[in-house]
């Protein structure tokens, strides 16, 4: 297939890319690479069926060849960026998704929109089932994000029902592994960092608030089963393993043997309480499970940010 990976230069793009590289798909990777990086997709520049553009998908998009499949990932994703972001990613889930469902109807290509566990906001219906419509603040400090997603959501059902365009919704869980930014405020590269470096593990409020965290290769997997088969979705995508943030703090330190300490800091506005994916559907439609444990996958992650140096580190995993 000739895909095309919008925020393919991201910390799960660049994954997606590698492995629809390995599989022997044409990728086009489109990013403007305002929270992922060159290096994250450097090492595959030598490959003949990689093609790295740089663009905002915000803008129309031309391609030189006609595409089979388009993953649109493009879209600041950690609550510092979306937060420092706040129109970008507006615009991303917008105008980003139109001109990445116009590009897919052009071709006749299937379209997959990678959305969010952030859709159910903080959820009143515990796991969350992608029946459950949500508890999203409009106007609270997440709503950029999970605002521009829910409308990404409707904008990718209203291209299938007006225009016939072979879409797919997946929303995805916290998700973690190697090629995180180590400060991309996001818990797992925060305390793994934290940790090395010997400083304190900020955990927020009293750390009893839970997330259940999916390791990068498992998500990649269903990524690409989602963009193989005629699903509609939307498809929950995580690991339904549930832990507190607390704990993980205490897993990350344990891992590292690390000497730091937790310090509490406050609990930012509307932070979920509770969140962990109903994982019945994927099972059902993708034949799909995540295979990860939490502590084989952050021994990995581990080990990627012990001996970080971007793009040799890249060139290891691939
Ligand atoms: P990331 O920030 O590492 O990757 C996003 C990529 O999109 C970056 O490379 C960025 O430069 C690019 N981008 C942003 N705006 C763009 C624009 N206007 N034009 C072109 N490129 C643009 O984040 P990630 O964790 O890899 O997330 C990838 C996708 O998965 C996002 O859509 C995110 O919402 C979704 N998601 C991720 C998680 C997670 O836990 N990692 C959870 C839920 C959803
Ligand atoms: N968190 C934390 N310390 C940090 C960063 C995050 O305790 O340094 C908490 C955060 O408040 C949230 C959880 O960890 O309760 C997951 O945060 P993350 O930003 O990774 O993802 P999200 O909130 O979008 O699920």
């Amino acid at each position: 297939m000739r895909v095309l990976v919008t925020g393919g230069s991201g910390f799960v793009g660049s994954h997606l890319c590698e492995t629809l590289l390995r599989r022997g798909d044409t990728v086009w990777c489109l990013d403007n690479h305002s929270t992922g990086a060159p290096a994250n997709v450097s090492h595959m520049s030598g490959h003949p069926g990689f093609r790295l553009v740089r663009a905002d998908v915000t803008r129309p998009l031309r391609l030189p060849d006609r595409v089979d499949a388009v993953a649109h990932l493009a879209s600041p994703a950690s609550p510092p960026d979306y937060t420092r972001l706040g129109l970008e990613t507006l615009a991303a889930g917008s105008h980003g998704t139109e001109n990445a469902l116009r590009l897919a109807r052009r071709d006749g290509a299937r379209f997959v929109l990678a959305s969010t566990s952030e859709v159910y906001g903080d959820p009143a219906v515990h796991p969350q089932p992608e029946e459950y419509w949500g508890n999203v603040n409009p106007v609270g400090p997440r709503s950029v994000y999970d605002e521009a997603k829910r409308y990404a959501e409707a904008l990718t059902t209203a291209y299938r029902t007006t225009h016939g365009v072979d879409t797919g919704i997946v929303r995805i869980f916290n998700t973690y592994g190697p090629r995180m930014r180590p400060h991309d405020g996001r818990v797992v590269s925060t305390f793994v960092r934290q940790a090395l470096a010997g400083t304190p593990l900020t955990v927020h409020g009293d750390g009893g608030q839970t997330r259940s965290f999916c390791y990068v290769d498992d998500l990649v997997r269903a990524l690409i089963a989602m963009l193989d088969a005629p699903h509609r979705g939307p498809v929950n995508l995580g690991n339904p393993t549930e832990c507190t943030v607390g704990e993980l703090a205490a897993l990350v330190l344990a891992l590292t043997g690390s000497p730091s300490r937790v310090e509490h800091r406050p609990l930012p506005a509307d932070d979920p309480t509770r969140r962990r994916p109903d994982i019945g559907r994927a099972r059902a439609l993708l034949g799909w499970e995540p295979e990860v444990p939490l502590e084989t996958g952050l021994r990995r992650t581990v080990t990627w940010f012990t001996g970080r140096t971007a793009p040799a580190a890249a060139r290891r995993h691939y």
